[in-house]
């Protein structure tokens, strides 16, 4: 202790997050979000099942700590979600993606979109849509081009408001996508009520695909229901072949995991996007 705020970089990787205190974190942060350069969106293609193509894609938040390397969102973002930090990281990573989806426009010559993971507490931010709408505006990407995800967690909370929020950002264009679909506390009223297009069918429910009758029983049905009412069905976390093939069978049309490729960084992105396209 005596030795200071850096002590931690002597312990094991393992123990990363042991150590660090969450004031250490919370100061690591903010001074993360004055410096350029310690954040990186890193990108996974969502495929769709039939041609195999590169339809989306996903952004996801890294942080290269100057001395604990390169940590994964769940190691940091419920620290920015209780210090407010979120709300300045969310808009770095808006305005990043939007900056990377030019990138994409030029290299690719082809219109992706692009989903952005969305924290309960920017949606609970006053005129977070008013920013939202500023920021794509000052970029001239189409709010069309880009998909907001939340998770069923982040529906609940404050019903009425998160309803009207999610109103505005559909009358504006905006895709919403539920993430993590089926391990939270999510009902049918929900999908009834809420303007979603697009169900994320969590990864816990694909990763084992084909193995366990339940969750043959239970993606399977997903992907029914959620194409009976007319949303747009991706399954995450398509790790092997054989949960590849099993979903193709079933008609699940978009596809996302590490069987296709894990989250790269923007050139790595758009080198399999390129080489895809050529095979
Ligand atoms: P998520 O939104 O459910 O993202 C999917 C996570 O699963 C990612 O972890 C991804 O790397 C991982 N993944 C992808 N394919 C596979 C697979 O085939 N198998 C398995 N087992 N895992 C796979 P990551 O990048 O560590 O992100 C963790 C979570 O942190 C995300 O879960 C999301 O909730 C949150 N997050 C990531 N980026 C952001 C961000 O920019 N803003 C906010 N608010 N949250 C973020
Ligand atoms: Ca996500
Ligand atoms: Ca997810
Ligand atoms: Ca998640």
């Amino acid at each position: 202790k005596n030795a200071g705020g850096n002590t931690y970089r002597f312990f094991s990787s393992e123990m990363k997050g042991v150590f660090l205190s969450k004031i250490q974190l919370e100061n690591d942060l903010r001074s993360a979000l004055k410096t350029e350069g310690q954040f990186q969106l890193y990108y996974q293609p969502v495929i769709s099942s039939g041609e195999e193509k590169v339809m989306a894609c996903e952004a996801l938040l890294r942080w290269h700590h100057p001395l604990r390397g390169i940590l994964s969102p769940l190691e940091f973002i419920s620290t920015a979600e209780k210090t407010g930090l979120i709300v300045p990281l969310g808009e770095w990573i808006i305005r990043q993606a939007c900056t990377d989806l030019l990138h994409f426009d030029h290299v690719l010559e082809d219109e992706l979109v692009l989903s952005v993971n969305i924290s309960p507490v920017q949606l609970q931010q006053q005129n977070f849509v008013g920013r939202l709408k500023m920021i794509v505006d000052q970029y001239h990407v189409s709010p069309e081009r880009i998909q907001l995800e939340i998770t069923e967690n982040g529906l609940m909370e404050n019903t009425s408001d998160s309803l009207n929020t999610f109103r505005q950002l559909r009358e504006l264009g905006f895709g919403i996508a539920i993430d993590d679909f089926g391990t939270g506390y999510s009902s049918f009223s929900y999908l009834k009520q809420f303007p979603v297009h697009c169900l994320k069918m969590d990864k816990s429910f694909v990763k084992d695909l084909p193995r366990e009758q339940a969750d043959r029983a239970i993606v399977s049905s997903t992907i029914k229901l959620g194409k009976d009412l007319g949303l747009v069905m991706v399954a995450e976390g398509v790790e092997s072949k054989e949960a590849y093939e099993y979903l193709a069978t079933i008609g699940c049309p978009f596809l996302q995991g590490y069987f296709f490729s894990e989250p790269v960084p923007l050139p790595e992105f758009t080198k399999f996007v390129l080489e895809r396209r050529t095979e």
